[in-house]
């Protein structure tokens, strides 16, 4: 039966969404609905390349990365549901001198922690990942707890467990507005009814800031297209090699179904307008860029000559969101009581699902775990932006995510 009333509301079904739901009930929240448009897990989520990158050179993150590693690395303790965490490590790749202290400032993060890291010389990384070929490199580090998973087992291993907790998930349940009376949310309208509430999140993913301007806001943030493609297997891929991360070509590279998965920023960062998009767009549906493809192809060969002969069995593209200071967005909002939005996760959503539920959890129950709620509010940002800045700005973060230290 459809619910009339709810304590809380979480819009969106993807990884954030689905976290938050399970942190929330894991609190001890009670009457809880998370709602989706479609299945669960049908907006960005299922098409991440489910990377792991935990080693922050900001001391203050380390806690919240940390945070997110340890969870899933007990994904199924902490849930009830397993996964499986192809945990290999990663190399983490600076062609240039420029970037030898980013590595030097995660050896020291490693240390702090008691972490394996190793630099490796281009030889030792070839034996580690036989198709990679950097000899002029100048410096490799390697990680060993990073690795990746399958995203959209995430998402419903938390949507899976917070449905045990007693959350009520609605799919195929589309908001079309937010009602506020006094200042407070009072009701969200979908296609299939209106539910009165106290609380909601919004998790709508890239459609995020498209739903808060209905009800009068402009939050920061915006989807910014990110692909990544497979290619079909090649002979000298290790299955269980490491991630490789180039940081001056900003690629990324990882062993896929035999194959390599091969994914790049800065080739054409584009932004969307979701209003741009057919009502019922869905984020399977969205244009390749082949212009991006095949710069992020030409630049990835010069560092795997493998690709070259590869061919391409599979695309992965979605709509990440980014905001113009390339932090999260988790936030209540000062307009609105009882609203929080829970968005920017900087192509990083699922990684960081664990730790962005569990804010959005302490937003509700008066918490703050990491101590970083005031770093991701949505009043941080000083200067207004106009639409067209804003577009510019985070298409210049999404553009250099990797040139940022991390
Ligand atoms: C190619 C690619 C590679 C990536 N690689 C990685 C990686 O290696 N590691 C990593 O951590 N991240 C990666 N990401 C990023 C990751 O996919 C996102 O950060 C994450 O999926 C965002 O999750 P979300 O819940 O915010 O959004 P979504 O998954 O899009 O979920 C939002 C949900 O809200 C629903 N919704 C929207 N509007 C409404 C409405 N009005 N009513 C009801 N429901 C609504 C949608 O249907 C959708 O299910 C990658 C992304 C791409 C595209």
């Amino acid at each position: 039966m459809f619910p009339a009333s709810a304590n809380i509301i979480i819009i969106g079904g993807g990884v954030l969404g689905a976290s938050a739901a399970f942190q929330l009930a894991k609190d001890g929240h009670q009457d809880i609905v998370l709602l989706d448009r479609g299945p669960l897990a049908s907006g960005t989520t299922p098409f991440a390349a489910g990377q792991t990158a935990y080693l922050s050179v900001s001391p203050d993150r380390l806690p919240l990365t940390t945070y997110c590693l340890d969870f899933l690395e007990n994904f199924a303790d902490r849930t009830g549901y397993p996964i499986h965490f192809n945990q290999h490590g990663s190399l983490r790749i600076a062609l240039t001198e420029a970037y030898l202290p980013e590595l030097e400032a995660h050896q020291v993060a490693a240390d702090q922690l008691g972490h394996e890291l190793k630099f490796l010389t281009p030889e030792e990384a070839k034996e580690l990942v036989p198709t990679l070929d950097v000899p002029d490199a100048k410096g490799i580090i390697f990680i060993a707890r990073d690795g990746y998973v399958e995203p959209k087992s995430i998402a419903i291993g938390y949507a899976s467990a917070a449905r045990d907790l007693g959350v009520t998930i609605q799919t195929h349940t589309k908001v079309s507005n937010i009602e506020v009376t006094e200042g407070k949310v009072k009701a969200v309208h979908t296609n299939r009814g209106k539910i009165q509430t106290n609380h909601i999140v919004v998790a709508a993913g890239a459609w995020t800031r498209q739903l808060t301007q209905r009800f009068g806001l402009d939050m920061q943030v915006v989807p910014v297209r990110h692909q990544a493609y497979v290619t079909a297997p090649l002979v000298d891929v290790v299955p269980r090699q490491p991630i490789v991360r180039l940081i001056e070509p900003q690629i990324y590279v990882r062993p896929e179904a035999g194959g390599l998965l091969v994914g790049g920023y800065g080739y054409r960062p584009v932004s969307f307008d979701m209003d741009e998009f057919p009502n019922r767009f869905e984020i399977s549906a969205l244009e390749p860029d082949l212009i991006y493809y095949s710069r992020l192809h030409d630049a990835a060969t010069t560092y795997f000559p493998a690709l070259r002969q590869a061919t391409v069995v599979h695309e992965r593209r979605g709509l990440p969101t980014i905001t113009p200071d390339a932090k999260y967005l988790v936030s209540k909002v000062t307009e609105i009581k009882g609203l929080i939005i829970a968005a920017g996760c900087q192509v990083g959503g699922i990684q960081s699902s664990p730790a962005i539920g569990r804010m959005v959890a302490d937003l509700i129950s008066g918490q703050d775990y990491f101590g970083l709620l005031s770093a991701f509010a949505a009043d941080r940002f000083e200067s207004v932006y106009s639409d067209a800045q804003l577009r510019d700005q985070c298409e210049t973060v999404y553009g250099n995510l990797y040139l940022q230290p991390h």
